[in-house]
């Protein structure tokens, strides 16, 4: 399936309104996360992938979440190829949006929509992909395996169960279909976020003397905090590691001395760091601190913790994803990465392959008020994965 005229055949089979139609019907069924409600989706995608012929098994998280794992079996003589999504969206947030967000509505080339870009466009271009390939019964050498994850935004919940489904399973790539305007990451930044709390003695604003003031605390904790050399090696991808304390709550009343402040903190690894050995260094100057200042006392909490990942540009299955990218859209890409996490910090540890970002949203759209994806994106995308599946499980 490696000629041209073969690769014309494959891709004419890709139908713009299919896409379209499958992309408006997932905006349109709800999974705002929190509370997620993926359930629906999940039914409507097995469906989908069942009367196209894949084995496809769902993986139950309660009554109302769902996750799916499917499969276009090969023949299994070369490792298969994981495409992965998620089912869940952000909330519509508080600003007043031009389209209804749940109405998927097309105007102008533009499909919009809570999710169209991150990333129910990219699940419907993975459908599409699965049921070119197994209509046309290419002879796959290898499992083009599809997942589609509930709690993405959020704890990961999906992810985590299918990849404890799929470990060990032999897989060239983790292809996921995230918004990336259908150019290629191939590394994310590992998320590291501390809550950091300082504990004091509650008395009247008037006699502070009688209290001992968990903001003043604080103020002692961050100064130092914020100086800690955190040691890093700068990722040609991925920069360097970065830091940033992003919320702050303490005190009741004027009037009242504060026994309790807490911060938040943002970090963002990089390949190489330790994320023990971060946390071991914020611990040991809390305790540092408790010897040299009376009456101090603090804690240190993990509230997010990611791993980076990043695969290598030379691999050779990125080079070959880099090709088809280059004839599809007419522009080989460079390798990239990106600061946001996915579903690949459960993926790729468990399969163990190499991680490949390339879907048809729009990245700087994500999580924003009104959200599209282009038409033309959710078609190219669907070639550029029908394209890569045939490639390199042929
Ligand atoms: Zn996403």
């Amino acid at each position: 399936m490696t000629t041209a005229m073969a690769n014309e055949e494959l891709l004419a089979r890709i139908k713009e309104d299919e896409l379209v139609r499958l992309c408006q019907d997932m905006v349109r069924i709800k999974t705002v996360n929190p509370p997620g409600n993926e359930r629906e989706n999940a039914d409507y995608i097995a469906a989908y992938l069942r009367k196209i012929g894949l084995e496809v098994e769902i993986l139950s998280h309660t009554d109302t979440r769902a996750t799916v794992v499917a499969r276009l079996k090969g023949s299994g003589e070369k490792p298969g190829l994981l495409y992965s999504g998620h089912l869940d969206v952000v909330p519509v947030g508080a600003q007043e949006w031009l389209h209804d967000p749940f109405g998927g509505e097309v105007i102008e080339g533009k499909l919009w929509g809570r999710g169209a870009s991150d990333m129910k466009g990219g699940n419907a271009a993975i459908m599409v992909a699965a049921k070119v390939l197994a209509e046309a019964k290419v002879p796959l050498k290898g499992d083009l395996i599809l997942n589609f994850n509930a709690g993405e935004e959020g704890e990961q919940l999906g992810a985590n169960a299918a990849a404890a489904h799929l470990a060990g399973e032999r897989v060239q790539a983790v292809v996921i279909a995230e918004p990336s305007s259908n150019d290629v990451y191939i590394a994310e930044k590992g998320a590291f976020w501390l809550e950091l709390t300082t504990y004091g003695k509650t008395a009247h604003g008037s006699t502070p003397h009688l209290g001992q003031n968990a903001i003043m605390m604080m103020v002692s904790l961050l100064s130092e905090f914020d100086r800690l050399a955190v040691p890093y090696q700068e990722h040609p991808l991925l920069g360097g590691f970065t830091r940033s304390i992003n919320t702050i709550t303490g005190g009741v009343k004027t009037n009242v001395v504060p026994d309790l402040c807490t911060v938040t903190v943002d970090q963002r690894t990089v390949p190489g760091q330790d994320h023990r050995a971060i946390l071991r260094q914020v611990e040991d100057l809390i305790s540092d601190l408790s010897g040299k200042i009376p009456g101090f006392k603090a804690s240190v909490k993990v509230i997010n913790d990611r791993i980076p990942v990043a695969s290598d540009p030379e691999e050779t299955v990125v080079q070959r994803f880099f090709d088809v990218v280059g004839e599809v859209s007419g522009k080989r890409p460079e390798p990239k990465g990106v600061a946001y996490y996915t579903d690949a910090v459960s993926l790729v540890p468990a399969l163990k392959a190499p991680l490949i970002i390339c879907g048809p949203g729009e990245a700087r759209l994500a999580h924003q008020p009104n959200e599209y994806v282009e038409v033309a994106r959710l078609v190219e995308s669907a070639k550029i994965l029908t394209l890569a599946a045939a490639r390199l499980l042929t």
